[in-house]
């Protein structure tokens, strides 16, 4: 049996060089150039088959194994996020207000070290592996996966598996997660603007005051929660924005209230949704204000994995030295590997960071978040086990 950690090892100083390349000019979603051209440069390096402006900025290789097998997918995000960076490395973003605070440079980097660790063993590879390097996976909605599933990523030849691993900085270093079945929510974003009529603060009574209106909406809403939704199924909202008027004293026309709900399943998700209308809609009602309520069209769908090969997967990466595989709890994050899982059986798994000796203590998306380095020939060998398990017909 191949021993990946070990080659992982050998070429960890360079899959750190190519992350703090990246982590120094981090690209907002869409906007990917830079990085997916360093990408499809070290892939053609190898001999991989290379496609680039796949979705968008996307790049997708292909290694064909000599015998023939399944097809495993491998997915990295690309994008970065906007954010000031506050850490104290000495590689930190050139870029004024963006910042890798996700760890997606670190996802781009592990999975280039599996290239280079499965083309160096193509003569023991089953089938075809493809590398899927995505943009767009901070934006929400359309994001970077749909476009790329639109290209034809997932067909010709159709992926039998995909894997996805996420960097962590609430779990330990050295610490892999899988979690069978709904892994993380979809997150839906919502809109509810609130018209009433303006006119001067001394006589409220001529008017309808949006903003105690919005006030009372955003009460009202947290009660779905708490009153109308199975107690026993995770749940989340959160109005994240509210605006409205211009000065003290003038009672303005309408106010905007912005928010995300977060749920596990499909049938929560859709009670939730309607509840929220429908209560913000009446609130609005009781006091002469309209309500107009949309929620964002195409959110992400909650991040389901597979959960016999959760459970092979994590079988198979409990016997590597050096890290440690636990259940990953429930969290209501959105990630839009949920639409690759929609195409393919497979699991999105974690990969800890936390670890208070090196001050890497932050979350992920804080602009203090800092990466342990050394965890990172983990996930790029776990890639690698992955791809050469799944893609042995036997298995
Ligand atoms: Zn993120
Ligand atoms: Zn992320």
């Amino acid at each position: 049996m191949v021993n990946f950690l070990n080659e992982a090892r050998k070429i960890e100083s360079e899959i750190i060089k190519t992350r703090r390349e990246i982590h120094k000019k981090p690209e907002l979603a869409y906007q990917e150039k830079a990085t997916a051209k360093l990408v499809a440069e070290q892939l053609k390096a190898l001999g991989l088959e290379v496609k680039t402006g796949v979705g968008g900025t996307g790049v997708l290789a292909t290694l064909k194994g000599v015998k023939t097998g399944k097809v495993v997918a491998l997915r990295a995000d690309m994008d970065a996020l906007p954010i000031e960076e506050m850490t104290d490395v000495d590689f930190k973003s050139n870029v004024k207000g963006v910042m890798h605070a996700c760890g997606h440079d670190t996802h781009v980097a592990m999975l280039l070290g599996t290239a280079r660790l499965l083309a160096n063993h193509k003569d023991e590879l089953f089938g075809t592996v493809k590398f899927l390097f995505q943009p767009a996976e901070e934006h929400g909605g359309r994001g970077g996966a749909e476009p790329m599933i639109q290209d034809g990523v997932m067909e010709n030849p159709k992926v039998d598996f995909v894997f996805g691993l996420h960097i962590d900085g609430d779990e330990k270093s050295g610490v892999l997660a899988f979690r069978g079945g709904p892994v993380m929510a979809a997150p839906d974003t919502f809109e509810i603007k609130i018209i009433g009529r303006g006119g001067h603060g001394a006589y409220p009574h001529q008017t309808v005051d949006p903003i105690y209106v919005a006030a009372q909406v955003i009460i009202a809403i947290q009660g779905v929660s708490s009153r109308m939704i199975d107690p026993i199924q995770p749940f989340v909202i959160t109005v994240g924005s509210v605006h409205s008027g211009t000065k003290e004293n003038i009672i303005p026309d309408q106010a905007i209230l912005q928010g995300t709900i977060r749920t596990l399943d499909e049938a929560t998700r859709k009670r939730a949704k309607a509840k929220v209308a429908e209560v913000a809609k009446g609130v609005c009602r009781a006091f002469g204000a309209k309500a107009e309520v949309e929620f964002e069209k195409d959110a992400y769908p909650v991040t389901v994995n597979d959960e016999k090969v959760t459970e092979q997967a994590s079988k198979i990466l409990s016997k590597m030295p050096g890290t440690r595989v636990k259940v990953r709890a429930l969290q209501l994050g959105g990630e839009d590997f949920s639409r690759f899982l929609h195409e393919a059986p497979g699991t999105f798994y974690f990969l800890g960071t936390k670890n208070p000796a090196k001050g890497c203590i932050y979350p992920n998306h804080s602009p203090r978040f800092k990466v342990d380095e050394d965890v990172l020939k983990f996930g790029t060998a776990s890639l690698a086990q992955l791809a050469l398990e799944f893609t042995n017909p036997k298995n």
